[in-house]
């Protein structure tokens, strides 16, 4: 599904963030992306998503090369895509309803669509009680489900959570971790990214290591 094969990144004025990065992603798994800070999760994962563009290499997404692909193409294949940032993105002048609905009004859906939609995402994130709420007066475990219920109301193939546990305490990142794991088994494909080896290993999953922009000898 996902198909890295010899990527590199540089950044403007920067170094190589990535480094002869060669992968694949079935559709279906679930991948964590491990790590310190600065190693390189971050860029992988906006790579794959088509947030940002490979230096070199190629890299192919459900068949479509990203670099032949033009901006409307990309903007057209990210629809398929929830991300999860570790730094929320709410939009903390509208409730949670309202923030889960964006993508949809974005997308032109029916009030009852959107209704319907936005109610089973927060459902299943566990917070249908709490659609009124404005993000301020909510934990920050709260925060982040309700960033995974607006991520995946578009009802993604692919799921790509960058560092989503990062600012949590031990039982909201757990609550967190359980819900990717839940979408992964009806077969959302997860990508997350973590420096935190405790959530790796909590998460099960196939491990990508990357250490200083490459890919850990031995990955599969
Ligand atoms: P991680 O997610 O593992 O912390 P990142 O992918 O965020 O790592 O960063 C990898 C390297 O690329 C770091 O040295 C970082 O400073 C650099 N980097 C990341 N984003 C940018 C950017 N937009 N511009 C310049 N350098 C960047």
């Amino acid at each position: 599904m996902i198909q890295f094969s010899a990527v590199a990144k540089r950044y403007p004025g920067g170094h190589e963030a990535l480094q002869d990065v060669s992968c694949e992603v079935q559709a279906g798994e679930l991948v964590v992306v491990t790590g310190p800070s600065g190693a390189g999760k971050s860029t992988f994962l906006k790579l794959a998503s088509g947030i940002e563009r490979a230096t070199r290499g190629s890299i192919v997404v459900n068949g479509q090369n990203l670099s032949s692909l033009g901006e409307t193409a990309l903007a057209v294949l990210r629809r398929n895509i929830g991300f999860v940032f570790q730094d929320h993105k709410l939009l903390f002048d509208r409730c949670a309803w309202d923030n889960v609905a964006l993508p949809l009004r974005i997308a032109g859906a029916s009030r009852d669509e959107t209704g319907r939609r936005v109610r089973a995402a927060l459902d299943k994130v566990g917070l249908l009680g709490k659609d009124r709420a404005m993000p301020i007066t909510l934990s920050g475990g709260e925060q982040q489900r309700l960033c995974i219920a607006r991520a995946i109301v578009n009802r993604p193939a692919v799921l790509v959570a960058d560092e989503p546990t990062g600012n949590l305490d031990a039982a909201a990142a757990r609550a967190v971790l359980d819900l990717f794991v839940s979408f992964n088994r009806v077969g959302v494909t997860v990508l997350l990214s973590t420096h935190d080896e405790a959530s790796a290993a909590a998460l099960g999953g196939r491990h990508l290591a990357i250490a200083s922009g490459r890919l850990a000898a031995g990955t599969p």
